[in-house]
């Protein structure tokens, strides 16, 4: 172990960050740590969803791991979905734990609640933008709409105010939302404004804590999406009963994206239907591979308990979900991930003490936490 006093940390994972809004923002301050310390395109977790992500960069953990596969699992004895939102979902110690181990004090800033229920508990600071304490309401106001560009600016105001005004703390998790990126693509207007006061902010941090190491990430990308299906009524349809699908992406915030996503977990009535199924669902468009219980796993380092008999994977511009119809024509505009396409995701390191190793060591969003781990316990 290292006795000596670790650095500050600060981990920004901005939610649906993928790499095209990092290359089609100008985000001097951004560029300028990444051009000082190590850029690369990087990837994420699949499926491509918030939670697997999440914990796997505050677990440095493949979900094989950690047992995160999904924001909604099919629990079996009500026959329903349910959010995951327990933290004894997660069977690995955060790094906030084991930072707490060696002395280290952590805060964890995010704009959803979900996420401090899954992870806050070992953290001397904890903010959710959806459901604030009286105490962070007094200090920095009511935070605005959980559907708004500006919650992030408020909750990214916070980890400016801490890192000036709490040095005890070592490490710093910032998590925002990715309400912006459902909303908008990384050329719009409104997405290169919401990035620029991302960036101004990450600049206020950095002057805050020049001593700090700065490890910037995103969970998922994001992409227009033109049609949803709902496997179990595809399949009903044709005669073929399926125990349940759940789309693992849904969440408690579903303005935006009504629950759907571009995986689907299918459980089966009977062991026997698997070729049956397999061969049916590859078939149908949007569909573009269909992969066992096993193979998924092996893949995809997840945990075959905790996702379907069946991991069907959509193309890009597919999601599946709950309809009232078996398929529904999505909007323009209307943005999703979860899927393959929504992988590729910025890693910037910035800012530590003594000599990087190689970029080669960092691959998945998580290999920069892990790394940090790494040289801190
Ligand atoms: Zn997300």
């Amino acid at each position: 172990m290292n006795h000596r006093k670790p650095q500050r940390a600060v981990i920004c994972l901005y939610d649906g960050f993928g790499y095209d809004y990092y290359e089609r923002s100008q985000l001097p301050a951004m560029k300028s740590m990444a051009a000082e310390g190590m850029e690369k395109r990087g990837r994420a977790v699949f499926p491509t969803l918030t939670n697997a992500n999440t914990i796997s960069v505050c677990c440095a953990a493949w979900p094989s791991e950690h047992g995160v596969t999904t924001n909604c699992y099919f629990d079996e004895p009500s026959g329903t979905a349910k959010f995951l939102e327990k933290s004894d979902f997660i069977l690995v110690p955060t790094i906030f734990q084991r930072f707490r181990e060696v002395g280290v004090r952590s805060a964890l800033l995010t704009c959803k609640a979900k996420t401090l229920k899954l992870l806050g508990e070992e953290t001397v600071v904890s903010v959710a933008a959806e459901e604030p304490t009286p105490e962070v309401v007094s200090r920095y106001g009511a935070p605005p709409s959980m559907y708004s560009a500006e919650v992030n600016q408020w909750l990214w105001t916070i980890a400016v105010d801490l890192l000036k005004t709490r040095p005890d703390i070592g490490l710093v998790y910032i998590q925002t939302t990715d309400y912006p990126m459902h909303m908008w693509g990384p050329d719009e207007t409104q997405s290169l404004d919401h990035m620029a006061m991302l960036d101004g902010l990450l600049e206020e941090a950095r002057a805050a804590a020049p001593d700090a190491l700065f490890l910037i990430t995103a969970d998922h990308g994001m992409n227009f999406k033109t049609r949803c299906l709902d496997l179990r009524k595809i399949c009903a349809s044709h005669g073929i009963g399926l125990r349940f699908a759940v789309s693992p992406v849904a969440d408690r915030l579903v303005v935006h994206h009504r629950g759907f996503g571009g995986v689907s977990y299918v459980y089966l009535t009977s062991e026997r239907e698997l070729t049956a199924v397999t061969k049916f669902l590859r078939g149908l468009v949007g569909v573009e591979e269909v992969l066992s219980r096993r193979e998924a796993a092996e893949r995809f380092h997840l945990m075959p308990e905790r996702i379907g008999d069946l991991v069907v994977l959509a193309d890009r511009s597919t999601v599946f979900g709950d309809l009232e119809a078996a398929a529904e024509e999505l909007g323009p505009g209307y943005r999703n991930h979860g899927s393959l396409y929504e992988e590729e995701i910025p890693l910037i390191l910035c800012g530590a003490d003594g000599i990087l190793p190689s970029s080669e060591t960092f691959v998945m969003n998580f290999d920069l936490t892990r790394w940090l781990c790494h040289t801190v316990l």
